[in-house]
């Protein structure tokens, strides 16, 4: 970063293979790592410089390039460098020649399906250092791109399909995020009416209250307590360990509740691509309702109080777009939300919202729906409108499925709920409910 700065202040522009030369030409007592280990930090640097500069010219005026120094970096392997089975069976990974490599048993790591996945399709592997649960942990990515769902923007070029003769049919899933319900998605069913997913959040809520409590009354004794003291060290143990543990069952809510998300515009795709006519392909769209920046900044502005700042500050929204467009194999796309929240899908009248349902105010309409719910349908309204809300009349109707995302629960758990809720009659697609 220094040479960088530097190269900055003399007036030079180095690009992202200057810095790769750079890092990877260092003397070796400088870059104790493995050649493919320095051109990943090279290149994850280039890559914050790059975001950097794209926050700044979509008008995030506080974006900064990057000037922290780091501590800790994961080491990185790249596909096929710097790492290897051994005759014996072993992992193996180099810190670059001379040096004694890293050994550890091979990982039996295994797909979303349960196959094994063999070494010789693994790709970048990260050895990780988790400061709270004071453990190492190993994460090895693998392609799957037979798993990807047809995209519209990659696949047919960000072409809309307008003549009557096109092969391509576009559905889209609209997206509406918010902190007690992390992901709401709606689409139009073939028979015209909007069907809505409502992915519940409160367990993962419940995880974050619990650890910012056990955290608060944690950081108040350490505050009463002598530095480097037995008890000092006993407590920040302590703390780390509580902060370990929810950081754990939040990574297992978020991926619940992305897989939730999957399934559904899985689901999506094979309903449209069964009623399409014979040689149409059914492409996908996923428009997001955007709400980035509404967790910044929200201190100098003062609009909202101290517990629902802290909330917004600890949202899992970035997290659960990256892993939803990973796991659908879609490129997710962002869509200015205001007013979704308040119009009405059916006569686009506005008004506040209070309460846990929608009623319209205008007389001649009457509209009325779950709160959750409006948000999603004016969203996809906007997505299939080039960005207008063009209200869909007095015909309109809405189906509201609530889905929950569970963590914590043992495969057996899981199964075993899933019986009780088949024996029960409402498996899966949760219960249903008519506004
Ligand atoms: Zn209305």
């Amino acid at each position: 970063m220094a040479w960088v700065w530097g190269e900055w202040r003399a007036g030079r522009h180095p690009g992202r293979e200057d810095v790769r030369r750079f890092v990877t030409s260092l003397a070796p007592e400088e870059r104790p790592v493995h050649a493919h280990t320095a051109q990943a930090v090279a290149y994850d640097f280039w890559d914050a410089v790059e975001t950097a500069r794209t926050n700044r010219s979509d008008g995030m005026s506080r974006a900064r390039l990057p000037w922290r120094g780091k501590k800790y970096r994961p080491l990185v392997f790249t596909r096929n460098y710097g790492w290897r089975v051994t005759p014996e069976g072993r992992h193996s990974l180099s810190l670059g020649r001379g040096r004694a490599r890293i050994v550890l048993p091979l990982p039996a790591f295994t797909d979303r399906g349960g196959a094994l996945v063999e070494a010789a399709r693994w790709g970048e592997i990260k050895l990780c250092w988790s400061s709270n649960a004071r453990a190492w942990s190993l994460h090895i990515s693998y392609r799957c791109p037979e798993d990807a769902l047809p995209g519209f923007a990659q696949d047919w070029g960000g072409e809309r399909a307008t003549d009557g003769q096109s092969s391509v049919r576009v559905v889209t899933v609209a997206i509406d995020e918010g902190i007690i319900n992390p992901l709401t998605l709606a689409h139009q069913a073939p028979d015209g009416a909007r069907e809505v997913m409502v992915i519940n959040g409160r367990s993962g809520r419940a995880i974050k209250r619990g650890r910012n409590k056990t955290v608060a009354k944690l950081s108040a004794m350490l505050s009463r307590c002598k530095n480097g003291s037995r008890r000092h060290r006993r407590l920040t143990a302590a703390k780390r360990k509580a902060q370990g543990k929810a950081e754990a069952r939040l990574r297992d809510f978020n991926h619940q509740t992305t897989a939730k998300a999957n399934k559904a515009v899985r689901a999506v795709h094979a309903l449209h691509q069964a009623e399409a006519p014979d040689g149409v392909t059914v492409t996908m769209r996923v428009v997001v309702g955007d709400v980035r920046g509404i967790e910044q900044r929200t201190n100098q502005r003062r609009r909202v109080n101290r517990s629902t700042r802290q909330q917004l500050s600890q949202w899992e929204r970035g997290i659960h777009e990256h892993q939803l467009a990973y796991k659908a194999g879609l490129k997710i796309e962002h869509i200015n939300e205001t007013y979704t929240s308040q119009a009405c899908p059916a006569c686009g009248h506005r008004r506040k919202v209070r309460g846990r349902w929608y009623a319209c105010t205008n007389e001649t309409c009457g509209f009325r729906l779950h709160r959750d719910a409006v948000g999603g349908v004016n969203i996809l309204t906007l997505a299939d409108n080039d960005g207008t809300l063009v209200p869909a009349g007095p015909d309109l109707r809405v189906r509201v499925t609530y889905l929950r995302a569970q963590p914590g629960w043992s495969p057996l758990q899981r199964e075993l709920h899933g019986h009780h809720q088949r024996t029960l009659g409402h498996a899966g697609s949760g219960r249903q409910r008519s506004p």
